[in-house]
């Protein structure tokens, strides 16, 4: 037995999907203690949109090191907070015409929806937020509110309330969630205790990579202004480039009143979580949501670095458009040569290929594991392969994976 199985909590995950120990890791490949190596279509569930180690933000972080650069520092002024904040302006706010000011929150996910969610709480005045079916938002209380998956709702041991529960885009081809809504907001009659805030995913990563309609995330946008609802995406996974754009939001053209980014907002894999809120929202007091770990100063480094590299022009957005349209004619035709059963899925660099026989899904992710590639299950029934190769892959790294892929799909399927 290692140590891992004989001390660590039976909570953990990712080292039983993955039964290996790893050593290396740089760009799409992680190394094993045996040398073995794995292509990663994982990218730490959407942190390492750069892949791993990447020389380019590598170089400034040590060099930070090296100069004893402050590490911990609440949330004091240090110049790499200054600098990340200039180059987040000047790269990602002005050129969008976004007037969003920054908190920044404990370095999670789950932190920048929580504080999100306190915020929207006290504009508003109003305790009930709307969040959609299958929406991830995290693991705390607030957030996993918010959550739709059973299984993780089961953990919390008190009641989680306080959100009103809507039908995302697609999830029954009957019913329209928002047209709901929007009766049931205009009727003094409907018995709803009107909301504050609305939740909202562009694309449900976990839930199974569920994509909303352009002109469904419109429509929800008109919503809101209609009946003075703050609009929260939550851009933790799908922000960042992984659709294209570097926030998921843009190709629908609407603005939300609060955004939240972590995973790949350092761009290496160290914790930093971001909130955006509309200036007159920022009715925060000096210090009311506080926290150890808000300033990640070598985070800010590498975030920093990487909005430098990757941000300063459409390079890499071109570049994600280009690969995911190999990823999805790859995918497209492999479904179409396996049979109804599977179905392909997804926006941008997150693509997903759906069982309708749920357990083969996770049947191939176990074969494409034994075959050298690392790939995760998300849905509710773990029915949706997820596959979210780092962005900055080489077309010809990202079709071996995809050979892998195809290979134990035709296995299994
Ligand atoms: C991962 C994720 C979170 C939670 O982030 P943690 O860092 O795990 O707390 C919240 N929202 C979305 C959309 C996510 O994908």
């Amino acid at each position: 037995m290692s140590i891992v199985e004989e001390l660590e909590s039976e909570v953990r995950s990712y080292c039983r999907t993955w039964p290996t120990e790893f050593k290396e890791a740089h760009g799409a490949i992680l190394t094993d203690t045996s040398g073995r190596e794995f292509i990663d279509f994982f990218s730490g569930a959407g942190t390492l949109n750069y892949g791993h180690n990447n020389d380019l933000l590598k170089q400034p972080l040590i060099d930070y090191l090296t100069s004893n650069g402050v590490t911990h520092g609440l949330d004091m002024t240090t110049s790499a907070k200054t600098e990340f904040l200039e180059v987040f302006r000047s790269r990602i706010l002005t050129p969008r015409g976004l007037p969003h000011k920054v908190q920044f929150p404990g370095p999670t996910g789950t932190n920048a929806v929580e504080a999100a969610l306190k915020l929207v709480r006290k504009v508003s005045g109003r305790p009930n937020v709307v969040a959609f079916t299958n929406a991830f938002h995290g693991m705390s209380l607030g957030s996993l509110a918010l959550t739709g998956n059973a299984d993780k709702r089961a953990g919390a041991g008190v009641p989680l309330d306080h959100v009103l529960r809507v039908p995302y885009d697609g999830f029954d081809p009957d019913v329209d969630g928002l047209a709901l809504l929007d009766r049931m907001l205009s009727d003094g009659g409907s018995g709803l205790d009107r909301p504050g805030a609305v939740v909202v995913e562009t694309v449900q990563g976990e839930g199974g990579v569920n994509v909303a309609r352009v002109e469904w995330l419109q429509e929800l946008s008109d919503l809101c202004r209609r009946h003075e609802l703050l609009l929260v995406v939550d851009d933790v996974q799908m922000g960042c480039g992984r659709t294209g754009a570097f926030f998921s939001f843009e190709e629908a053209g609407i603005v939300p009143d609060v955004i939240c980014l972590s995973k790949s907002i350092s761009g290496y894999g160290l914790p930093m979580a971001l909130v955006l809120l509309r200036p007159e929202l920022d009715v925060w007091r000096p210090g009311e949501h506080n926290g150890t770990f808000r300033g990640n100063n070598l985070a800010f480094v590498t975030g920093a670095a990487a909005l430098r590299a990757y941000w300063s022009d459409s390079t890499l957005e071109k570049s994600t458009g280009d690969l995911a349209d190999q990823v999805r004619e790859r995918l497209t035709r492999l479904a179409g040569s396996v049979g109804a059963d599977v179905s392909v899925r997804g926006r941008g660099l997150v693509q997903g290929l759906r069982f309708a026989h749920a357990p083969t899904a996770a049947a191939v992710g176990r074969r494409a594991f034994e075959l050298g590639l690392l790939v995760e299950t998300s849905g509710p029934r773990d029915e949706v392969l997820k596959l979210l190769p780092p962005l900055t892959v080489d077309g010809a790294r990202l079709d071996a994976g995809l050979t892998v892929l195809e290979r134990a799909v035709r296995e299994l399927a």
